[in-house]
């Protein structure tokens, strides 16, 4: 059988002034504050698509979408994803699923998991089924516990008929 797993990894910093978009879902932070970055810095649609490009060892993110070009500034990440879907199904693989935690204190995700994973899906080609959305704090420890930042993992399985 021809499979190939990929594991992807993101971090923005929380800053005043920016919206906090997570899952193509634009949130309220309860400090108000949101995640830093050239595009929108989705940093949960980042991780998969590091998973997605690990997978078929095509490179990262940064090599696809480099943030020095201004074609990228404030980028809708979900778009960039269907992007990538174009380079892996192109190659003749396709996705089994993905699987994703995001590392965050605050807001609390649980009510929004739902429409991330159904947001993804639509934009990979996938059922929600495939596409799994968990959330976790980070217990007060840390850059993500401190709300420095919010980061996510995730990981994608691709095969080849
Ligand atoms: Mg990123």
């Amino acid at each position: 059988m021809n499979i190939r797993v990929g594991n992807g990894y993101d971090i923005h910093r929380l800053v005043p002034g920016r919206p906090l978009i997570l899952g193509g879902q634009t949130l309220e932070h309860p400090g108000g504050l949101g995640l830093d970055g050239h595009s929108d810095a989705d940093v949960l649609v980042h991780a998969i698509m590091d998973a997605l490009l690990g997978a078929l060892s095509l490179g990262d993110i940064g090599k696809y979408f480099p943030p020095t070009d201004p074609k990228w500034k404030g980028a809708d990440s979900l778009v960039l994803l269907e992007q990538v879907m174009g380079l892996v199904r192109e190659r003749g693989w396709s996705v089994v699923n993905v699987d994703s935690v995001v590392i965050a204190e605050r807001p609390k995700l649980k009510p929004h998991i739902e429409a991330m994973r159904a947001a993804i899906a639509e934009r990979m080609g996938l059922d929600p089924q495939q596409v799994g959305v968990k959330a976790t704090t980070n217990e007060k420890l840390g850059a993500e516990g401190r709300e420095e930042g919010i980061s996510c993992q995730a990981v994608a399985l691709l095969t080849k008929p």
